[in-house]
């Protein structure tokens, strides 16, 4: 955050006066302070006890919560601090360092401060804590996958694109869904890694899908850590020039929660992105926070009606009323509207009555590979819904 706002030499010179901080605490003579990388450091404390890493943790907090000022900034920092003792949690570096970084994590996302490594980290029910430090290798060794889901009009039943959602292939555990890792990467700012390996993977896929239909689009998802970057519209300059990325044929997924972390910059991100040429798009709308007013000022093409009101739109009319309304709500503000999480016949036609303009859900298909999706495509005929029967209630919603 800070680098993004203040710049890397300010953020520099700020990881010199943490490192100098540490240092200072770090009293005892055979004591050494490392960076581990970003914003990530380690104290090794030869032959101490956990008594004593826990007393010289707390002072390190203390010490952080003097904010730093450098220049005319004055910058406010927090730490989580995780701490492993050998032999109780293990007698290897490797297995140190990941049990005490396994610790950290959970002192950060429990705002706990400091928090000693105990086995049922390990074990917990969210296994993804221990995914972490191999995510960051997932990238080198070649195990993210890139499925595509595909996006189709629901006036004519032509596919249209395809949506880009990544999985992990891993060793052990098999395919990784995102919900299991996207989120620690959006701590650890490893999102910034996924989100451009999705994007040249993407573009990649398009330029091969352009050969025989030139027209479809690919969608894109950002995190909230994304739109932050301010650096963003730069990298994405670089790959339109080094992929000859047709910018018009990429289309970025934002949520209104990571518009509403900070809107102003999102803003000026956004206008960037699509003075570009890129198309934006609204996710999971209606389950955020987004105000009309913001709605109105940014520069989207598209809203993707959250699949929880889509789901059971068929048998509950209040759900059906809200998806009418958004619909309503994008076309009078120019919008495209796309509804996801379609997963019956009746939805979709149902869907067409409202006007919607595209469809996405297993009713079309589960998102796959991205090398099967050529032939999928080939294979795709518009799904006949002459003979589904709403029921009067819902039928009448289109009139
Ligand atoms: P999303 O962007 O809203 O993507 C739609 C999710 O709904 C996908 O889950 C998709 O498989 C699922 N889905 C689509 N149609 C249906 C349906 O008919 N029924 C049901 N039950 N589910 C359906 P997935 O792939 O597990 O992704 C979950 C979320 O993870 C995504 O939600 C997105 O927020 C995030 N995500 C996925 N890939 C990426 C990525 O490359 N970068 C970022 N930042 N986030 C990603
Ligand atoms: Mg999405
Ligand atoms: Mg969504």
């Amino acid at each position: 955050h800070v680098n993004d706002v203040l710049g890397h030499r300010f953020g520099d010179r700020l990881l010199q006066e943490v490192a100098k901080r540490l240092t200072q605490e770090a009293r005892r003579s055979n004591d050494v302070v490392a960076r581990l990388g970003g914003d990530e450091f380690a104290m090794l404390m030869p032959s101490a006890d956990i008594a004593l890493a826990l007393g010289i943790a707390q002072r390190i907090q203390r010490a952080f919560e003097r904010p730093i000022s450098l220049d005319d900034h004055t910058v406010d920092l927090g730490a989580g601090i995780g701490i492993a003792c050998c032999p109780a949690h293990g007698v290897e570096a490797d297995t140190l360092v990941s049990r005490a970084e396994l610790a950290m994590y959970a002192a950060k996302q429990h705002q706990l401060g400091v928090k000693v490594y105990d086995a049922a980290l390990d074990m917990s029910s969210d296994e993804s804590l221990s995914l972490l430090s191999e995510l960051r290798t997932a990238v080198d060794r070649d195990q993210l996958r890139l499925y595509l889901q595909p996006k189709i009009s629901l006036a004519t039943g032509a596919v249209l694109g395809a949506e880009a959602l990544v999985r992990w292939q891993h060793p052990q555990r098999g395919l990784v869904p995102p919900g299991k890792f996207i989120p620690f990467a959006e701590q650890t700012g490893f999102i910034r890694v996924l989100t451009g390996w999705m994007i040249e993977r993407s573009a990649m896929v398009l330029r091969q899908l352009h050969a025989g239909a030139p027209a479809l689009k690919i969608s894109v998802n950002l995190s909230t850590r994304d739109l932050l970057d301010q650096d963003l519209p730069t990298k994405m300059q670089r790959l339109i020039d080094t992929l000859s990325l047709n910018p018009h044929s990429m289309c970025l997924e934002i949520t209104e929660s990571a518009i509403m972390d900070d809107p102003q910059r999102a803003l000026q991100t956004l206008e960037r992105l699509h003075a570009m040429g890129f198309k934006l798009s609204i996710d999971d709308f209606g389950t955020g926070y987004s105000s009309l007013a913001y709605l109105k000022r940014l520069p989207v093409d598209e809203l993707k009606i959250d699949q929880s009101f889509v789901f059971n739109m068929e048998r509950d009319l209040d759900d059906a009323k809200i998806v009418r309304s958004t619909i309503d709500l994008a076309h009078n503000l120019g919008l495209n509207v796309v509804a996801e999480g379609i997963e019956t016949a009746k939805a979709w036609k149902l869907l067409q009555a409202l006007g919607c303009d595209e469809a996405q859900g297993y009713f079309v298909a589960k998102p796959m590979p991205e090398a099967l999706f050529a032939d999928w495509i080939r294979d795709w005929t518009a799904p006949q819904v002459q003979a589904v029967r709403l029921d009067s209630d819902f039928s009448r919603l289109a009139l």
